[in-house]
């Protein structure tokens, strides 16, 4: 009967012109298909709605809203049309007004997008999303919890929500009080939440859980706290296991008896436990200043040399990456002087890269004590304190390598034998014997030069090595020696004990296969000597 001005320019935008849809058409066959609307929803959708239009007409409806698409090529849009008779009118007259509702449509879509965006989101995290209304009226109500609640607490998101006390059911019942406390404490300051506590699910498990949540006004009063619950049971089980490696490591580090000092990658000591503090006499804030360069150390080698600072094993597993093992060096301690240690360093990686060394090290200084005092021992005669045969002759076999190294190099040996010495003993006693003996070794102390060896070789046999000596000097030394011990007789209780001495003289010859050669022929003119009369020297004429 009659269009408005927006149904003519409609119909004029979407049918190119008005025929079918204007005053004078039935817009019921409009409606049947290739009506209203596009091809593809055209066809049914148009005709449920003439359906239902012409039960209105009939009268057996009064109206009825349809929402209908109705996209161009460029733009999508839908419609609502609303169907209504208008009462009294006679004839019935009806009234099909279309709104176009695609921004409404579109809102609803985002809308709808958005919360399934949303809904994904709290299904994909690891934990369960609430939100939790303190509500204005008192008490409290959960009105949502996401599906994540099924997999920590084995409880459904419907059974959190329509019991507000179920959750705390789980909680360990020692962790309870400070739970509550904690959310009172957070509601009371109307601040963020957050706590860790141990629940026990259904099924019997015990888990971590790590809650947060924030609050904020709600409608009428009510406040909206919304936040997240996460299992953290592995994090925690981890952190167990690392306290426990932890102390485990740290009562070694605090009582193991070895020095155990952690260096930064410049070498400077980071941390120290109590042996390493007591064996280098020094405090952790002494040593935390420290580097293994600091000249402090005095560091030393075995043979007494200097032992740098950028050779410490510390600085060489931090420059090479290597472990060193074993390194022997002197360090000067405070109040203790010379301490000798036996240092290992590791080179500690993080991620790939050096930088840390971690040197521990035994306190040796008794053991190098000792092995000192054996060496000593080893090489020394007891009585007179002299070198022994053993290290007079580990003497000779030097000089005689040096001769053979450098041609030309002289070098004489003595044999020297007490006259009649049985009669000493004889005469005054053993005892009196070992202090001729002690006192003949004093005199021949007295007699040489820095460089001279002197070893008591046997009983009442001498050995002297003269580096450096030829034929002429140790004549003289040995004449010098041999006048000495006569004129200088050990003073006894009952008087003075004369003594004389034989000595032979050999020398290192170039064509000498070992030092015994020279040995022997000093025994030779030793013989001779004694043959001479005794208190005599003679030289060894030739090759023995
Ligand atoms: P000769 O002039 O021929 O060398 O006569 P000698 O008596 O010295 O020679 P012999 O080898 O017969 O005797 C060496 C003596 O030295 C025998 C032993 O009583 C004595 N003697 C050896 N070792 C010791 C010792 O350690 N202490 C003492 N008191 N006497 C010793
Ligand atoms: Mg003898
Ligand atoms: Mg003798």
């Amino acid at each position: 009967v009659a269009v408005n001005r927006a149904w003519r320019q409609f119909a004029m935008d979407n049918h190119g012109g008005a025929d079918g849809v204007l005053e004078g058409s039935n817009y019921l066959q409009a409606c049947r298909p290739d009506g209203i609307g596009q091809p593809q929803a055209a066809d049914a959708q148009g005709a449920s709605f003439a359906e239902q239009l012409s039960q209105v007409l009939s009268g057996r409806s009064t109206g009825f809203q349809f929402e209908y698409p109705c996209h161009s090529s460029t733009e999508k849009r839908w419609f609502l049309a609303r169907v209504m008779r208008i009462e009294g009118s006679d004839p019935p007259r009806t009234v099909v007004a279309h709104d176009d509702i695609t921004a409404l449509k579109l809102t609803q879509e985002s809308l709808r997008q958005s919360e399934a965006l949303l809904l994904d989101l709290a299904a994909s995290i690891p934990g369960a999303m609430f939100r939790l209304v303190q509500l204005a009226g008192g008490g409290w109500r959960f009105v949502y919890f996401s599906p994540g609640i099924a997999q920590l607490f084995e409880l459904t998101p419907d059974q959190v929500c329509g019991d507000i006390r179920i959750l705390g059911r789980y909680i360990l019942p020692e962790d309870l009080p400070a739970h509550d406390q904690s959310v009172r404490d957070a509601v009371r300051a109307h601040r963020d939440w957050e706590y860790e506590y141990r629940i026990v699910t259904p099924g019997g498990v015990l888990k971590w859980v790590h809650a947060k949540a924030s609050p904020k006004p709600g409608v009428g009063g009510d406040m909206v706290w919304t936040g997240v619950l996460t299992d953290v049971s592995e994090r925690k089980h981890m952190e167990t296991v690392l306290r426990a490696s932890e102390s485990r490591y740290r009562m070694l580090f605090e009582t193991v008896p070895q020095g155990v000092v952690f260096q930064d990658a410049t070498g400077r000591i980071t941390s120290a436990n109590p042996a390493a503090q007591r064996i280098l006499g020094l405090s952790l804030p002494q040593m935390q200043g420290r580097t293994s360069i600091d000249p402090r150390w005095r560091a030393v080698r075995e043979d007494g040399s200097d032992f740098p600072g950028d050779q410490h094993p510390a600085m060489q597993a931090l420059r090479t990456g290597l472990p060193m093992q074993g390194v022997r060096m002197g360090v000067h301690v405070p109040d203790r002087g010379l301490v000798w240690l036996q240092v290992s360093a590791i080179p500690l990686y993080h991620q790939g890269v050096i930088d840390e060394v971690y040197a521990s090290f035994e306190d040796i200084t008794e053991r190098v004590h000792l092995d000192r005092e054996l060496q000593t021992q080893a090489a020394t005669d007891f009585l007179t304190g002299l070198s022994n045969r053993r290290q007079l002759m580990t003497d000779l076999a030097h000089e005689f390598e040096r001769c053979r190294r450098q041609p030309g190099t002289a070098c004489s040996v003595l044999a020297v034998d007490l006259d009649h010495f049985k009669d000493v003993n004889d005469r005054w006693g053993h005892a009196v014997g070992d202090a001729v003996l002690c006192h003949v070794a004093r005199l021949m102390g007295e007699e040489i030069r820095l460089n001279d060896r002197v070893a008591r070789s046997g009983g009442e046999e001498f050995i002297l090595v003269l580096p450096g000596t030829g034929a002429d000097e140790a004549m003289a030394l040995a004449n010098r020696l041999r006048q000495r011990l006569e004129q200088h007789p050990l003073a006894g209780p009952e008087g003075p004990i004369p003594v004389t001495a034989s000595i032979g003289v050999g020398l290192i010859l170039p064509d000498d296969a070992s030092a015994d050669a020279a040995l022997a022929r000093a025994d030779q003119a030793l013989y001779d000597a004694k043959h001479a009369g005794r208190n005599a020297v003679r030289l060894a004429t030739g090759p023995a």
